[in-house]
């Protein structure tokens, strides 16, 4: 086993939970290191729509002005509503934080504990001593495993999500469309002028059968997605 060293803070996974985490905490003084399985940032994925209390987040750790130039705000609601590319996020989350703080190719197997450090082992046989371990690797956590928390849980949705590029302007207004019925969602979201989310998404009833519903509606919304 080759210790490599001792951190006081260590995070498992560089997706946009583990990276907005270590950007809060370096903006607090707090170094911290990321590890993460893939080579480099997973940018692939579509986009999210991102309402007032991510704005909140964003702003809190210093990047929502700097998101907002490229990212239209979009109309008819009480909420700052954006569409926001995730490649677009998770660049950005990066860009804040300092050279050498993400650790590619590192992919952790185990953890265990001696005294008050964790000993966290690595797929390729490089292990770190951590005061801190914070668990931010996805749906599958290794972290969650070995904290005991319990198997993810199928929500029973299911969903499909793009975005549209147009070299030209697209032409659609800046506003959040969403259909529903039947247990059925869908919509659209313009990113910017020449990008355009959309997202399509079907929850079954309780038992499996699909949702009937009187009446197909459609809004522009206030619902996130
Ligand atoms: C590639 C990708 C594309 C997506 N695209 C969209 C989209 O277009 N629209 C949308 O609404 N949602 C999308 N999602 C889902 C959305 O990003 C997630 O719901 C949300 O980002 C959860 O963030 P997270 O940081 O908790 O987990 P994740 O984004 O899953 O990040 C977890 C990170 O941990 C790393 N990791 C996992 N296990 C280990 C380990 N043992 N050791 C080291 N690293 C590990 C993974 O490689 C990953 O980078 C996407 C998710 C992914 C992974």
């Amino acid at each position: 086993m080759e210790v490599v060293g001792e951190e006081d803070v260590v995070i498992v996974g560089a997706g946009i939970a583990g990276l907005t985490t270590s950007l809060g905490l370096h903006r607090l003084g707090i170094r911290s290191l990321v590890l993460e399985s893939s080579e480099s940032l997973r940018v692939t994925g579509f986009a999210f729509s991102t309402w007032t209390n991510a704005w909140k987040a964003l702003d809190a750790i210093g990047i929502g002005d700097s998101l907002r130039q490229h990212n239209q705000q979009l109309h008819g609601g009480v909420h700052e509503v954006r569409c926001v590319k995730r490649k677009a996020l998770l660049e950005t989350l990066e860009r804040g934080l300092p050279n050498g703080t993400i650790r590619y190719s590192s992919k952790v197997v185990s953890v265990e504990d001696s005294g008050f450090l964790k000993l966290v082992h690595l797929a390729d046989g490089t292990t770190f001593k951590a005061k801190v371990l914070i668990g931010c690797d996805g749906v599958n956590s290794l972290v969650a495993r070995w904290l005991g928390f319990k198997k993810p849980a199928f929500a029973g949705r299911s969903s499909i999500r793009g975005y549209a590029y147009f070299e030209e302007s697209h032409g659609f207004e800046p506003k959040f469309l969403q259909f529903f019925g039947k247990g059925v969602r869908y919509g659209t979201l313009p990113c910017d002028n020449h990008a355009v989310y959309w997202f399509f998404t079907y929850t079954p009833s309780p038992q499996g059968k699909p949702i009937v519903s009187s009446q197909t509606s459609h809004c522009s919304s206030e619902l996130g997605h």
